[in-house]
């Protein structure tokens, strides 16, 4: 298997404002290119936009190629487990939307202390070992945001698992919260191998500002801000799987020749990035990386990543009409930043652990004042 796979998060998009509008023409073209170099693994999951992913990844993959010539990923999501029985109710509609008959790789979708709870209550566990040995998984693992300390617990307590899914990219590297460089040490201690997520943080180091841009292009002229971040991931031994989410066929064309021709990061390189997330961090003001997870549980309908997207941009680059027109407009059909009612019922889930509530006051000071 080679190290780079498609992740189906992101996707060429119709109408930019309906992220169920994934364009099939683009998506096909990106699925035939892709395995045409090659490349096998593809990366889906329940919520994947607004939950049509996996019936996009059934029209444009399984429906069109032979079911043994592709590997299909897709996650049981646990924040969606709130009963008995949840978890074959959720796996069987997988199974269903994807008609992929089983899966090659499957993983509970983001592992909290908040989910753990859920998990071991309604017998996550149990579940999908049982579906492992019914043939339905080839197999197993966890996407996971939270401390080190936790993953060393898990690991512990389920040796059934055979990799972590993680964030991790040279941005996050060593923050305190998301604790990349410790999880991934974890990992590698119990000796179960890496599958890295959000390389790019959710295309945030596709597009850093513009002195990084030119710090890395001082080094290399040729590589582009993405290669930089894929590179990175990549780069460790016990990474088996990057997956990046693209939503071109540019950036689907661009990787390919990345991973083709791959080439670890020397040290020199190394120390770069580690400049460049020094002057990354003293810039940006909330680090949201556009997950989405903290949506569905807003009683106010607001808008919580573009809110945060457009902090961060008038912030960083002092835009403020530019932003201020969006918001504007983001507001007309959701609910503004001073409706925020502190429930903090969008927290629990968010990966990069954001007092959400906290910021969403300096947004409406920001916007509305
Ligand atoms: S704390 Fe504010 S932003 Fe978060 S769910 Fe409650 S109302 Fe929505
Ligand atoms: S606030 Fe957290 S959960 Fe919400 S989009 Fe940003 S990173 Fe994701």
């Amino acid at each position: 298997m080679k190290k780079f796979g498609l992740g189906c998060m992101r996707l060429p998009l119709v109408d930019k404002n309906d992220p169920t509008s994934v364009n099939h023409e683009i998506f096909c073209e990106m699925v035939d290119t892709f395995l045409e170099h090659g490349f096998t693994y593809f990366d889906t999951a329940y919520m994947y936009h607004k939950n049509a992913s996996e019936i996009v990844v059934r029209e444009g993959l399984v429906k069109r190629h032979p079911r043994e010539s592709f590997l299909l990923a897709d996650k049981l999501p646990l924040i969606s487990v709130k009963a008995e029985g949840d978890p074959e109710r959720l796996f069987n509609e997988q199974l269903e939307k994807t008609g992929a008959g089983y899966f090659d790789y499957y993983l509970l979708h983001n592992v909290n202390t908040n989910s753990l709870f859920r998990a071991n209550k309604y017998g996550c566990f149990d579940f999908v070992k049982q579906k492992k040995e019914e043939g339905l998984i080839k197999h197993l693992g966890f996407s996971y945001h939270d401390s080190a300390e936790l993953l060393d617990k898990i690991l512990t307590d389920h040796p059934e698992f055979e990799f972590v899914q993680i964030q991790l990219n040279y941005l996050d590297y060593d923050s305190i919260s998301v604790q990349s460089r410790k999880c991934y040490e974890t990992i590698v201690k119990h000796g179960r191998r890496v599958w890295v997520m959000e390389p790019v943080k959710g295309g945030m180091l596709a597009n850093p500002y513009e002195e990084v841009k030119e710090l890395l292009k001082a080094h290399n002229p040729d590589a582009s801000p993405s290669a930089w971040a894929l590179r990175f991931a990549a780069s460790h031994e016990a990474v088996d799987m990057v997956l990046s989410g693209m939503s071109s066929m540019e950036q689907l064309m661009e990787n390919i020749a990345l991973f083709e021709n791959f080439v670890p990061l020397t040290e020199e390189e190394k120390a770069v990035l580690a400049k460049a997330s020094e002057m990354i961090n003293a810039k940006t003001a909330i680090p949201c990386t556009g997950c989405a997870y903290c949506v569905p549980h807003c009683p106010m309908n607001i808008p919580i990543p573009t809110y945060f997207s457009l902090y961060n941009a008038a912030a960083a680059y002092q835009r403020m009409p530019n932003q201020m027109a969006y918001y504007t407009n983001f507001k007309r059909t959701h609910g503004q930043a001073s409706a925020c009612i502190a429930c903090g019922a969008c927290t629990t889930d968010c990966p990069q652990h954001i007092d959400i509530p906290g910021f969403m006051k300096k947004v409406a000071e920001m916007f509305e004042n």
